[in-house]
C-alpha cells in the first residue's frame, strides 16, 4: 500500500464538526464590525520580505526566527501578521494620507514556531486597523468593541491588560534606566535576555521565562517615565473603561512583541489555555506609516487569535448547542422517500430560518433514527405515506421526553420559531 501523506507540522485541518463554531465566531464578529462602521480589506498572503523586516523590526521573534520565506534570495514571505500588509495596501492605494479609516481583515497568518496547543504555524487572525485619529477616543472604541465581541460570543473571564509605552523620546530615557538596571542584575538574566540587552532591552520585559519573574517585576516601570500628554492619553482610556464598567489591569510588563507600538498597548488574556493565554492583542502605532514610506499618520489596531478563541468556546457546551440542526428529516416508505427532497424544499420556504438535514440513502427505520440522534438535531421530522397524504409531519423530540405530535406545515413553522 502507498504511504499516506499527512498535514505539514504545525498546520491543521479544521474538520466539519468544528467549523460551525468557527462560523458562529466569524459571523458574530463580522456583524459587530459592521455595526461599528468598519470596512473589510483583503490583502495577499505573500508580501515582500523587507516589508516585515521594516515594519515588525529585525530584532523580534517573528523576524529573527518565525518567518516562512520563499522565492529568490528569500525575497518573499508568508505574512506572519496583518498590520504591515494593511499599511502597505493603504499607502499603495492612497487610502491613508489625510483621511480617517477604520479597516478590518481576516485570514491565515504563518509563523514558524514550535507547535503546541494554541500555537500553530498557520493560524487565523481577525484584525482591525484604524488610521488618522490621534486622540485616545479611538483607542477606547477599539477596546470597548472587543469587550462587546466577547459578550456576544458568551466568553467570560477574560482579563484586559493595559499599558502605555509613551512616545519614542520617553521610551528612550526609560531604556537607558532599564539597561542600567539589567546590567546590575546581569547574572540573573537568561541567554535570550542577555542578547536582547544589546539589541532591544524592552523586549526582555516580555519574556515568558518564569525564572525571570522576580527581576522583571522589580524593574523600573515605563509608566513612571511618561510625560503629561502621554499620561493624559492613557488616563482618558482608563476613565472611559471605568465609566463603562469594563475592568482592566495595568500591567507594566506589557510591552508587546513588535517594535512598532507607542502609547496604548492592550491584551485580552485568559487563564484557561495555559501559557498561550493571549487571545487578542493590540495598540497604537503612530510611527509605522512613516516608517513604511508614508506621511506621518496616527494609527491604532488589534488582532485576535481565532484559533485560541475557538479553544475557549469549545470549553463551553452551550456554544456548540447554538449550532445544532433543528431537524433531521426522515421519509418512510417508497412514496415518501421519492418526495422527501421536494417536501423539504417546501418546508424551507415555509420556515426560512430552519436548519434541517434530509435523510438520503434509504435504510431501516431504526438506523434512520440513530442517524437523526447522531446529527445533533433537536427534532426528528418523520414523514410516512399517511403524513405525506395529509400534508403533515410527525415530530419527535430527540432531546427531551416531550410526547410525539403530528403537525401541519404551518404549525411546524410555529414550533421551530418558538424553539429559537
Ligand atoms: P504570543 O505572545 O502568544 O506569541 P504574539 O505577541 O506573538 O503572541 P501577536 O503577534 O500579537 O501575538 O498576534 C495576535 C494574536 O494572534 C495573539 O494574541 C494570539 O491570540 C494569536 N497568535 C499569535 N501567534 C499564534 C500562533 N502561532 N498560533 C495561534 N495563534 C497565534
Ligand atoms: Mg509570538
Amino acid at each position: 500500500m502507498a504511504k499516506s501523506i499527512q498535514t505539514v507540522q504545525g498546520m491543521r485541518d479544521i474538520l466539519p464538526m468544528q467549523t460551525p463554531l468557527w462560523q458562529f465566531l466569524e459571523s458574530t464578529v463580522h456583524t459587530i464590525l459592521k455595526q461599528y462602521g468598519y470596512a473589510e480589506i483583503r490583502m495577499p498572503i505573500v508580501e515582500s520580505t523587507p516589508l516585515f523586516k521594516r515594519a515588525i523590526g529585525e530584532v523580534t521573534d517573528i523576524v529573527e526566527k518565525e518567518m516562512f520565506v520563499l522565492g529568490k534570495e528569500n525575497s518573499l514571505a508568508l505574512r506572519p501578521e496583518g498590520t504591515a500588509g494593511c499599511v502597505r495596501a493603504g499607502l499603495e492605494h492612497g487610502l491613508l494620507y489625510n483621511q480617517v479609516q477604520r479597516f478590518w481583515y481576516q485570514g491565515a497568518m504563518f509563523r514558524h514556531e514550535r507547535p503546541q496547543k494554541g500555537r500553530y504555524r498557520q493560524f487565523q487572525q481577525i484584525g482591525v486597523e484604524t488610521f488618522g485619529m490621534k486622540g485616545a477616543d479611538i483607542d477606547l472604541e477599539l477596546i470597548v468593541m472587543t469587550a462587546k465581541m466577547w459578550q456576544q460570543l458568551g466568553i467570560q473571564d477574560l482579563e484586559l491588560q493595559l499599558n502605555s509605552l509613551g512616545t519614542s523620546a520617553e521610551r528612550s530615557t526609560y531604556r537607558t534606566e532599564l539597561v542600567a538596571y539589567f546590567q546590575r542584575h546581569k547574572a540573573q538574566l537568561d541567554e535570550d535576555s542577555l542578547r536582547r540587552l544589546e539589541t532591544n532591552p524592552l523586549r526582555i520585559l516580555d519574556s515568558k521565562n518564569p525564572a525571570l519573574n522576580e527581576i522583571l517585576n522589580q524593574a523600573p516601570a515605563l509608566m513612571d517615565y511618561l510625560g503629561e500628554d502621554s499620561k493624559q492619553h492613557f488616563q482618558f482610556i482608563c476613565d472611559g473603561l471605568d465609566q463603562l464598567n469594563i475592568t482592566y489591569h495595568i500591567n507594566p510588563r506589557l510591552v508587546r512583541g513588535l517594535d512598532y507600538y507607542s502609547l496604548t498597548v492592550f491584551e485580552w488574556v485568559t487563564t484557561q489555555l495555559g501559557a498561550q493565554g493571549t487571545v487578542c492583542a493590540g495598540g497604537r502605532y503612530d510611527g509605522l506609516v512613516a516608517q513604511l514610506g508614508g506621511k506621518a499618520t496616527p494609527a491604532v489596531g488589534f488582532a485576535m487569535g481565532v484559533d485560541r478563541l475557538i479553544d475557549l468556546l469549545e470549553l463551553d457546551p452551550a456554544a456548540a448547542k447554538q449550532q445544532a440542526l433543528d431537524a433531521y428529516f426522515i421519509p418512510l416508505g417508497d412514496e415518501a422517500s421519492q418526495q422527501a427532497i421536494f417536501i423539504a424544499e417546501h418546508l424551507r420556504k415555509v420556515i426560512p430560518e430552519i436548519k434541517m438535514q434530509v435523510h438520503c440513502g434509504g435504510g431501516k427505520i431504526k438506523a434512520k433514527m440513530k442517524k437523526a440522534d447522531a446529527s445533533g438535531a433537536e427534532y426528528a421530522f418523520i414523514m410516512g405515506e399517511e403524513e405525506l397524504a395529509q400534508q403533515q409531519i410527525t415530530v419527535k423530540s430527540l432531546r427531551t421526553q416531550a410526547p410525539q405530535q403530528t403537525l401541519g406545515y404551518n404549525e411546524l413553522a410555529s414550533l421551530i420559531k418558538l424553539s429559537k
